[in-house]
């Protein structure tokens, strides 16, 4: 019973990950303490768009009724249009000459269910909302995760400002440069994030100016113009409010150790110059552009360790390319398989065993995702191999990749981690 009570995690990092697991353990798991520390002054996510597929927001319903109600009541202006649809597919390069440019040419279907695109500053405010004052401290970077010397099998975390903090184990949300993944992975090359060779603008128009460019329809439904080694996806954000623009090109490096800059438009505008005016006009129009350098993980070998036992959560344990719109998503299962299983474990001792358990059935599903999302976004640049700027070889193949993430039973997962933590199964990272 002493040991019960004494159980407390460190959740490092507080965006969607971090606070959707902080809001699954506060209320599956009353036996042990939790509490965020958080590099920032304060919880923060860019002005930008982000969208979820209907199985992700059935996990987060999973998790906590109230995620699914923060992200429905982000996203209700949306356009729900029967069957739906992920994405309606044009090609917006004049290059390409075989075809009528600006036109739908296919639609990639998608899955029934609340899903689309929310602006990413209002659903974490949402998120925010559910944690309870006094759980999260701010300003609170991790530097390093030790061991507590006190014979506890505690872990200690040492900040930048020279405090620490103990607790019986850690939770690493803190994004792809997590430099408690680097805790965990030693000196493997595994640690760092690799260029993916693409880049994003990413923007925001209002609502009525994209209705201007573009009619009345397409801007409130999700759009894919695809080209030559560049793509442009749009959709609504904001209840509808605002029009988002993630406008990808290609680069073989990335030299800059800033992954996000601000650019000017003409140089935006030089990418496009082949693209056609409604594209182009789009691209002029987008409110301060930023350049988003697309970076993605090698497999790492093991998602914990158990001397410090740390976990790893969400881009610290998997950051992927956006090609296929299922990062956040990804974080939404490992929270759900790790509070589930966090939720029948009681004893400081039992938590290793959690840690294998959850990394068995969330690595090759979150690795999957990291190489498939890379090949995907060759795909929509005309690059993919075999497929090239070959259109009818891009639908088959558009409208069959996703259904691996669109139709995954969870639970299933779930269950086999149980039953391994049943068995009692550990492994030696
Ligand atoms: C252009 C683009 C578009 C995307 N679109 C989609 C999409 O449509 N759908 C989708 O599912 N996914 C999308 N993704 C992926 C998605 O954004 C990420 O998977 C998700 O936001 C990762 O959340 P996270 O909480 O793991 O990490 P982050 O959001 O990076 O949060 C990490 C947190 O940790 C904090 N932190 C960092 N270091 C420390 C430290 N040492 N100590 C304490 N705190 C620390 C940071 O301040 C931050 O708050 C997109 C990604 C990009 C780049």
């Amino acid at each position: 019973m002493t040991e019960h009570r004494s159980l407390s995690l460190a959740i490092v990092g507080g965006g969607i990950a971090g606070l959707t697991l902080t809001v699954a353990l506060l209320t599956k798991c009353p036996h042990i303490n939790i509490t965020l520390y958080e590099s920032a002054e304060a919880f923060g996510e860019i002005g930008a768009g982000v969208g979820f597929s209907p199985v992700m927001v059935r996990t987060m319903a999973l998790i906590d009724p109230r995620i699914a109600e923060a992200f429905v009541k982000c996203s209700k202006g949306n356009t729900v249009t029967d069957p739906p649809n992920w994405f309606h597919v044009r090609v917006g390069d004049q290059r390409k000459k075989d075809v009528k440019l600006g036109e739908e040419i296919f639609v990639i279907p998608g899955r029934k269910g609340p899903g689309g695109g929310v602006h990413r500053a209002h659903f974490l405010d949402e998120l925010v909302k559910l944690v309870p004052e006094g759980v999260a401290q701010f300003k609170k970077r991790v530097l390093e995760i030790t061991e507590a010397c006190d014979g506890s099998g505690d872990v200690v975390l040492h900040f930048t400002d020279g405090s620490t903090a103990q607790h019986s184990a850690v939770l690493g949300c803190d994004g792809i440069k997590s430099r408690v993944r680097s805790i965990v992975l030693g000196d493997s090359d595994a640690v760092k994030a690799l260029f993916s060779g693409k880049y994003a603008y990413r923007g925001l128009l209002p609502m009525s100016e994209a209705v201007e460019i573009l009619g009345n329809e397409t801007p409130r439904t999700p759009q894919m113009y695809m080209g030559y080694h560049g793509h442009v996806l749009t959709f609504p954000i904001a209840n509808g409010t605002l029009f988002n623009v993630v406008a990808f090109s290609s680069r073989p490096t990335w030299e800059d150790s800033n992954w996000v800059v601000q650019t000017s438009r003409d140089d935006m505008l030089e990418d496009y110059k082949d693209w056609i005016p409604a594209v182009r006009k789009i691209m002029q129009n987008i409110r301060k552009p930023d350049v988003w350098a697309l970076f993605n993980h090698p497999p790492a070998p093991t998602y914990y360790s158990a001397k410090p036992l740390i976990c790893l959560v969400g881009d610290a344990a998997h950051a992927s390319t956006p090609h296929q719109g299922a990062g956040a998503g990804m974080c939404i299962e490992d929270v759900y398989v790790l509070s589930e299983l966090l939720s029948q474990c009681h004893a400081k001792t039992t938590l290793e065993t959690v840690f294998h358990a959850y990394d068995t059935v969330r690595t090759p599903r979150s690795q999957k995702l990291v190489k498939t999302s890379k090949e995907a976004g060759m795909l929509w640049d005309f690059e993919g191999e075999g497929v090239g700027d070959d259109l009818e070889a891009l639908r088959i193949n558009a409208q069959t990749r996703m259904a691996w993430i669109w139709d995954h039973e969870i639970s299933n997962d779930l269950n086999e981690a149980r039953r391994m933590m049943q068995e009692g199964a550990s492994k030696t990272p």
